[in-house]
C-alpha cells in the first residue's frame, strides 16, 4: 500500500502547524495561501492575513488545514453572529464585511467568465451586483457605518436534519462539514424567525413524546428532517416531517402544536424510507390545510409545493426577475422560452409584460412544479403562457423563438440543449444562473456558436455564504 511520497520542496506533513499569508478566497469562501510551491486552503481566513494553521490533509502540491490563530486579522473581518457559523459550513463568509462579500462574488463571477469563458470583461456591460439591501445603513453605536454584515434571517425555506445530539436528544441543524454529525442549531441567524420557531416546537413534541429522531448508521428512527417554508409577502408557514416511515405517533398533539404557530398553513409529512442523501421522498400525506403555501413576488401569486423549487431569498428574487425582465428588453410581441422554468416565476413575469400578443412557453421537469405553474397562470389571468413537463433538453424546439430564458440547476445546461438554443436561433439568451463555473463553461459554448456575451449582473441571494446568482445577456454575434 506504501505509496512513494511525492517530492516536495518542503515535505509538509499531516497535523504540522506553519505559518501563512491568505491571499485569495476560494469558490466556498475557503482562504487561500501558499507556501513553497504548496496551495493551502484555510476555512474562516480572509486574504491580507496572517494565520497559524495545522495541516488536517496533504496532497502532492496542496493542503487543507485548520485555521489555529489569526496573527495579523484582515480589516474586513467582522464578528461572526452565529456560534455554529464555523462547523455549520452553511454560512462560510460570516466572518467578512457585507461590503467584502459583495466584491467577493463579483470578482468570482468575472474571474470565471475571463478563465473559463473565455470573455473579455472590458467589452461587455457589467452592471454592479445587487446587494442585499440596507447592507451600508447599519450604524454602529459610535455612529460609524457598522462592518457587520446585515442580511440576517432572510431566508425562506429550510430544511433541517433531524438527530440525536450528543446527549441522545432529539437535535436539529447542520451536518458538520463533510460528515453526518449534526450540529445543533437552536436558532439559525440566516432563516426567517418562524421558521426556527417551528424547528423548536417539532423537537418539544419529539422529546414530549418519544418521538425516534433518525439513526442513518443502522437506518432506524423515524423524523429525518424538517422542512419549513414561509411566505414572505403572505406569512404562510408550511411544515413538513421527512419519515423513515408512514406515520407519526401523537400527531393530533404535533398539529396542535403547530397551528399555534402564527401563519401555519399547511402541515404535512413526507414518506423517505431509502437510505439515500435525496431529502423529500415521493409520497407527501397531508395533515392539515392544503399541500402547498402561496406567496407573492411583484404582483404575481405563486402557489408552491414542497416538491417545488423556489428561489429562497424571496426580496432579492424581485430584483433577479426585474433583471432578467429587463435583459430580455421586451416589446411585447416576442416568443419567449423559459427553460428550467420551475413553478413559473420567470414565465410569469415575462409573460405579463408581452402585452402585444407575445407568448411564453415554459420547460420543468419536476410535474408538481408543472402543475404549480399552470396553477399560477390561472390564479394570475395569465393567458399567454403554456407549461410543458419533461426534460428541457428532450422538450425545447421551435423556430422563431426570439428571447430563451435558462436558469440551470448548479450543473449548467445539458450540452444537447445548448446545441438545440442555438438551433432555435434566439435574438437573446438570458442565462440566469446559480453557479458562475457552469455558467462560464456554458457561456464558451454558446460564444462558439455564434452567441457573444452583452450583459452581466450577479445578485446576491445568498448574504454570510459563498453562493451568488448571476444574470448574463447573450446576444447573435453579427446582428445589428
Ligand atoms: N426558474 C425557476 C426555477 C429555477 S431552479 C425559478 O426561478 O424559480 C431549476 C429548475 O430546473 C428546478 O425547478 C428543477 O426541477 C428544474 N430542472 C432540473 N433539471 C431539469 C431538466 N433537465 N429539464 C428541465 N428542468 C429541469
Amino acid at each position: 500500500m506504501s505509496e512513494k511520497r511525492p517530492e516536495h520542496p518542503i515535505d509538509f506533513k499531516k497535523n504540522q502547524e506553519i505559518t501563512l499569508t491568505i491571499d485569495d478566497l476560494g469558490t466556498n469562501g475557503e482562504g487561500i495561501g501558499h507556501r513553497e510551491g504548496c496551495v493551502f486552503f484555510v476555512a474562516g481566513a480572509l486574504p491580507g492575513e496572517e494565520v497559524r494553521v495545522r495541516i488536517m490533509k496533504m496532497k502532492k502540491r496542496y493542503g487543507y488545514a485548520r485555521l489555529l490563530e489569526i496573527v495579523t486579522a484582515s480589516s474586513e473581518r467582522v464578528e461572526p453572529r452565529c456560534p455554529a457559523a464555523r462547523p455549520c459550513g452553511g454560512c462560510t463568509l460570516q466572518h467578512l464585511s457585507y461590503e467584502g462579500q459583495l466584491a467577493y462574488k463579483e470578482k468570482k463571477i468575472r474571474d470565471c467568465l475571463e478563465r473559463i469563458g473565455g470573455v473579455n470583461s472590458r467589452h461587455i456591460d457589467w452592471l454592479p451586483i445587487l446587494g442585499m439591501e440596507n447592507s451600508s445603513k447599519e450604524v454602529s453605536s459610535e455612529g460609524t457605518p457598522s462592518k457587520e454584515a446585515p442580511p440576517w434571517h432572510y431566508r425562506n425555506k429550510a430544511q433541517f436534519p433531524v438527530r440525536r445530539d450528543k446527549d441522545g436528544n432529539p437535535a436539529a441543524g447542520f451536518f458538520a462539514g463533510h460528515t453526518h454529525n449534526i450540529i445543533p442549531v437552536a436558532s439559525c441567524a440566516i432563516q426567517h424567525p418562524v421558521i426556527n420557531e417551528v424547528m423548536k416546537s417539532v423537537l418539544d413534541f419529539m422529546k414530549e413524546f418519544g418521538i425516534e429522531p433518525y439513526d442513518e448508521e443502522h437506518h432506524r428512527g423515524l423524523v429525518r428532517h424538517l422542512y419549513v417554508r414561509r411566505g414572505y409577502v403572505t406569512g404562510q408557514v408550511m411544515a413538513c416531517l421527512v419519515l423513515n416511515g408512514t406515520s407519526l405517533p401523537h400527531v393530533d398533539k404535533l398539529i396542535e402544536a403547530l397551528t399555534k404557530i402564527d401563519g401555519m398553513t399547511s402541515i404535512c409529512l413526507n414518506v423517505n424510507k431509502k437510505q439515500t442523501n435525496v431529502i423529500l421522498g415521493k409520497e407527501m400525506i397531508p395533515l392539515w390545510g392544503p399541500l402547498f403555501i402561496e406567496d407573492n413576488i411583484g404582483d404575481i401569486r405563486y402557489r408552491i409545493s414542497p416538491q417545488s423549487f423556489f428561489q429562497v431569498n424571496p426580496k432579492q428574487t424581485e430584483r433577479l426577475y426585474d433583471t432578467v425582465l429587463s435583459f430580455a428588453d421586451l416589446t411585447g410581441t416576442e416568443r419567449v422560452w423559459d427553460l428550467y422554468c420551475g413553478i413559473g416565476t420567470i414565465s410569469l413575469f415575462l409573460a405579463s409584460a408581452l402585452k402585444k400578443g407575445g407568448q411564453v412557453t415554459g420547460v420543468e421537469i419536476v410535474p408538481e412544479a408543472v402543475e404549480n405553474a399552470r396553477e399560477n397562470a390561472r390564479i394570475n389571468g395569465i393567458q399567454n403562457v403554456s407549461f410543458l413537463c419533461g426534460a428541457a433538453e428532450d422538450v425545447a424546439e421551435e423556430q422563431g423563438v426570439d428571447v430563451i430564458v435558462v436558469d440551470p440547476p448548479r450543473k449548467g445546461c445539458d450540452a444537447a440543449l445548448l446545441d438545440t438554443m442555438v438551433r432555435m436561433g434566439p435574438e437573446r439568451i438570458v442565462y440566469v444562473s446559480c453557479d458562475p463555473a457552469t455558467l462560464a463553461r456554458d457561456v464558451k459554448v454558446l460564444g462558439e456558436k455564434g452567441y457573444r456575451v452583452e450583459k452581466v449582473r450577479g445578485c446576491d441571494m445568498f448574504g454570510q455564504g459563498s453562493g451568488v446568482e448571476t444574470v448574463v445577456l447573450l446576444g447573435r454575434k453579427n446582428t445589428a
